[in-house]
C-alpha cells in the first residue's frame, strides 16, 4: 500500500540563542524567513500530502501567509497551522493531534534546519517505504567527541567511526511515532528517534546532508547565507 506522507514542521521555538529579537522561524535569511526556506524544501519534495506548521500562538496568521506564498504551482499539499507547546516534544504532539486519518508516514522536521533540500526528504521517505519504521539522516562526525563529567573530566573517547551527527527530517511509520510519544520512557530525548529507541524500537540512519545544518547561533546564519549566495544550495 502506498502510504501518504505528512510533515510536522516544528517552528514554535523562541530562538533566543539566535538573538534576532523574534521567534527563530521568522528571522530573515537572505530576505526570507527561515519558515519560508523550510517550506520550499518540504513542498519541493513532491511526495508530501500534508504539512503541519507548529508555530507560536502570536504568529499563526503569518504562517498562513508564508505557506500561501511558497506553495509550488501544481503542488497542493494540505496545510494546517497549529499552536506549539512548552517544549519541542509538546510541539510535535500538537502536530500529531491534527494528523489526518490517511497519513501513514510522518516526518518531523525542525524549521531551524531550513535549508534541508527536497532530496533529503525523499531519501528519508524512501527508507521508511522500504520497511524501516524509524529513519534519521546522519553525517559522519569530523570532530573527536569526548564524554565528560560535570567537572569537565574526560570519561571516555568513543570511536569516531561509529558516531553520526543526526539531523532532521526524521521519518516514522505513524503508529511508531505516536506510540513513542504516548509512552515516553526514561530521560527526555532530544529528538523523536530517541523516544523510539527508549521504547525499544529500531532506528535506521540514512545519509544526511550538510545543507541541513541547524541554525542556532548568529554564526550559523552567516554560514547559511553563504550557502545560499554561492549556489551550493540547489533545493
Ligand atoms: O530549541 P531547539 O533549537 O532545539 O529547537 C529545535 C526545533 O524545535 C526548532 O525548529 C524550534 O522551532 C522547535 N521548537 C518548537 N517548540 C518549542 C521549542 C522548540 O516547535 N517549544
Amino acid at each position: 500500500m502506498h502510504l501518504k506522507v505528512a510533515v510536522i514542521l516544528v517552528a514554535a521555538g523562541s530562538g533566543e540563542r539566535l538573538g534576532a529579537g523574534m521567534p527563530k522561524a521568522f528571522a530573515p535569511l537572505c530576505g526570507e524567513s527561515l519558515l519560508a526556506h523550510a517550506l520550499r524544501g518540504v513542498f519541493g519534495c513532491g511526495e508530501v500530502g500534508h504539512v503541519i506548521i507548529v508555530a507560536p500562538a502570536s504568529r499563526l496568521d503569518q504562517c498562513w501567509e508564508i505557506a500561501g506564498h511558497n506553495r509550488l504551482d501544481g503542488e497542493h499539499p494540505h496545510v494546517d497551522v497549529v499552536v506549539g507547546g512548552m517544549d519541542r516534544s509538546a510541539s510535535v504532539e500538537a502536530g500529531l493531534a491534527v494528523l489526518r486519518p490517511d497519513d501513514g508516514i510522518v516526518l518531523v522536521h525542525d524549521v531551524a534546519r531550513c535549508l534541508a533540500p527536497p532530496d533529503l526528504f525523499a531519501r528519508v521517505i524512501q527508507a521508511v517505504r522500504a520497511g524501516h519504521p524509524a529513519v534519521v539522516p546522519g553525517l559522519p562526525v569530523t570532530d573527536t567527541v569526548k564524554v565528560v563529567d560535570a567537572g569537565g573530566r574526560v570519561l571516555e573517547t568513543p570511536d569516531r567511526e561509529s558516531l553520526r551527527g543526526i539531523q532532521t527530517p526524521q521519518g516514522f511509520l505513524r503508529e511508531v511515532l505516536e506510540h513513542a510519544h504516548a509512552h515516553p520512557c526514561g530521560a527526555s530525548a532530544t529528538d523523536d528517534a530517541g523516544l523510539v529507541e527508549q521504547a525499544g524500537g529500531h532506528v535506521r540512519v540514512v545519509a544526511g546532508d550538510r545543507r541541513a545544518l541547524k541554525i542556532t547561533s548568529p554564526l550559523d546564519l552567516t554560514v547559511a547565507t553563504a550557502l545560499l549566495q554561492d549556489g551550493s544550495y540547489a533545493g
